[in-house]
């Protein structure tokens, strides 16, 4: 790797950018500006922008042609918050490269990822060769759900070309992958309630309507069927997948073990054959988290 860029990977690694908690907001504003100031150096334009969250670096470098079409990058700023800190074998934001290999907070998702891209883009704009605009957008509230960066992109008119998203894997650490597409998620938590206290089920059970009982009969009718696939109602508008795709997609890892490498179990014999198929071109229905608990005021069972 560049030794410059290594550099300044690494001063941008000691940014403690914690937008989940735990983080000051001064942080956050110093990684933004990290990358303003990158951009300004290469010649473009570039400024924090405040917003109703934390703040995003915008800035423009530009193509050495005037007609030339314009490419947003994106990235993030922020990164989690660092858990438990025993955890980890040296500080979060004190970057410790061992057997070549940068562990901190940030080094993969997404400091490490996106900086490359940047330097790219401003080591062409620097030599006058950038042959598209490019538009840079970092924001800092990927990690912490925020809306600012969705909201900065409805409102700028002038719009992009394309956008570069460098935010997510690799197949493994020696197939490099682009996403060209994503299959979109549906989030909720359900609170189901049927009684206006807590009632005893000694004396209630069996005769008055239970909140598990009900939630158990809604979710068993959106639930995958005994081979995992989904109704059709939620399976509406998926494509099949290209004869290209599905040959390209059979020289990767076996489904099998990855998921063994997990430590996962297959959904039903066979389904790991299909992992591809069924994790990159089909809908799927999971992620339920049930919580039990007695003590919620008025409900004889609260789960979400
Ligand atoms: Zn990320």
């Amino acid at each position: 790797m560049d030794p410059t860029l290594l550099d300044d990977l690494l001063d941008w690694l000691r940014i403690p950018s914690i937008s989940t908690g735990g983080g000051h907001p001064a942080d956050l504003e110093r990684a933004a500006a990290f990358v303003v100031e990158r951009v300004t150096a290469a010649g473009g334009e570039a400024d924090v922008v405040a917003t109703t969250g934390n703040p995003l670096a915008v800035g423009e470098l530009r193509a050495a042609r005037p007609d030339a079409p314009t490419v947003l990058i994106y990235g993030h700023y922020d990164v989690q918050s660092v858990g438990d800190l025993t955890a980890w074998t040296t500080p979060p934001f004190e970057p410790d490269i061992r057997d070549g290999r940068i562990y901190a907070r940030g080094s993969s998702d997404d400091k490490g990822n996106f900086l490359p891209l940047l330097h790219v883009a401003c080591a062409m704009a620097s030599d006058g060769g950038l042959p598209v605009n490019v538009r840079v957008l970092v924001e800092g509230e990927e990690e912490s759900d925020g809306e600012a960066v969705a909201d900065w992109v409805r409102t700028d008119e002038r719009g992009a070309d394309a956008a570069i998203v460098f935010d997510s894997g690799m197949i493994d650490e020696a197939t490099p992958a682009i996403t060209v597409g994503l299959r979109g998620i549906v989030q909720l938590n359900l609170t189901v309630r049927t009684a206006e206290r807590d009632l005893h089920s000694g004396v209630y059970g069996g005769s008055t309507l239970n909140a598990l009982h009900s939630l158990h009969a809604m979710l068993a009718a959106v639930m995958p069927d005994a081979r995992g696939r989904l109704r059709d109602e939620l399976r509406a508008g998926i494509e099949a997948p290209s004869e290209k795709e599905l040959a390209s997609w059979a020289t990767l890892t076996p489904g099998d073990r990855l998921i063994a490498e997990a430590g996962g179990r297959p959904l039903y014999p066979g389904a790991g054959a299909e992992y591809y198929l069924r994790n990159g071109a089909d809908a799927s229905l999971d992620g339920l988290e049930g919580v039990l608990s007695e003590r919620t005021e008025g409900n004889p069972f609260f789960l979400e």
